[in-house]
């Protein structure tokens, strides 16, 4: 036995993940393209992590004392996500499997936010919710396998953010700074009303869509709101929606635990509302630790090492899929 590498390269970020033979994760080597303008390029991304692949697996390596020999299986996110960044992964992976001679796993990158999340909060059975750049979804497990009840039928949350904030000259991630500008207009306003900062409902039945909360809050500000209260009002609109979405899968499927995932889960406002809806239902809301939350190559590891005991993926079955679903993925694990 040893440690199982994890390889995630699905969008902007390369990172390198280790679990250690208990599956015990350990913290990720990571490194994101962070464009100076524009949205990601998926081939600029993809040669980012051609770039800095090679110095940070020597990295990774040495935050834990370890050689290459010390690692007896290879993981990689198999999808879904970006395909010439996913296929970089893929390369690296089977590069590594290959030369070190270990079994090499592909896995399931939505999956994988659902397990580091079980294992980090110690929860069992939560309705997942995943708000991350490219994906928003509402995720259980019923019947074996993670189903998705509700899901974006346009962008992703983060995406959304992070559109709103190029616009307004913010760099990426916008997320954060969105964060700290509704913070800074509360500070100002304790007591705040959203009279004329209403945006319009993202919720459509299970889904959500947020183009139109985009594109309307880009119009408060033409019409001369400040920055900083719409950015409260975009935050409240759009994880209201997404807490919405949350709470009625829970009703539906008649489970008490809600999980955080993905990078928009670094959100206090959105763990906050969390809490509040998961402790009117008598239920439990669950966040793991920042650096899990958003993407890394640990949960890459863990989610390996849980299916290895299962299966391994063979060089003819490993290539990757841009739009892997959720619910292709059985559940051979517990
Ligand atoms: P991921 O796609 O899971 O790697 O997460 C990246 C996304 O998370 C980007 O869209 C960020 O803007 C967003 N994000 C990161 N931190 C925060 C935050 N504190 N508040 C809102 N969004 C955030
Ligand atoms: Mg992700």
């Amino acid at each position: 036995m040893g440690w199982t590498l994890g390889i995630e390269t699905t969008a902007h970020t390369l990172s390198f993940g280790l679990v250690d033979d208990n599956g015990v994760p350990y913290p990720a080597a990571s490194d994101t393209l962070r464009p100076d303008e524009g949205g990601i390029h998926p081939r600029e991304a993809a040669d980012h992590h051609k770039d800095v692949a090679a110095h940070l697996f020597e990295t990774a390596l040495q935050q834990h004392q370890l050689q290459p020999s010390d690692i007896c299986a290879v993981a990689y996110s198999q999808g879904p996500g970006l395909g010439p960044c996913l296929r970089v992964g893929a390369a690296i992976a089977r590069g590594l499997a290959t030369r070190m001679d270990v079994p090499l796993i592909g896995v399931n990158h939505c999956v994988a936010h659902i397990e580091i999340g079980r294992q980090q909060c110690g929860c069992d059975d939560p309705v997942l919710l995943y708000v991350s750049g490219g994906n928003t979804q509402v995720i259980a497990r019923l019947n074996g396998r993670y189903r998705v009840l509700g899901e974006t039928l346009d962008i992703g949350i983060g995406n959304m953010l992070d559109k709103f904030a190029r616009n307004q000259g913010i760099p990426f991630p916008g997320g954060p700074k969105i964060e700290q500008l509704a913070n800074e207009f509360l500070a100002e306003n304790p007591s705040p009303s959203m009279e004329g900062l209403e945006l319009p409902y993202a919720v459509r039945g299970m889904d959500l869509a947020f183009s139109g909360l985009l594109t309307a809050a880009q119009r408060l500000i033409d019409n001369g709101a400040s920055l900083n209260a719409v950015c409260w009002s975009l935050q409240e609109h759009a994880f209201a929606s997404c807490v919405e979405v949350a709470e009625r899968a829970m009703a539906h499927t008649g489970k008490s635990e809600l999980l955080l995932g993905g990078g928009v889960a670094c959100n206090q406002r959105m763990r906050t509302m969390c809490d509040e809806m998961a402790g009117d239902r008598e239920g439990a809301s669950f966040a793991p630790p920042r650096m899990y939350c958003i993407d890394n190559g640990t949960m890459i590891a863990l989610l390996g090492w849980l299916e290895l005991q299962h299966r391994e993926t063979s060089l003819d079955e490993s290539a990757i899929d841009q739009y892997l679903r959720t619910d292709q993925t059985p559940i051979a694990w517990s």
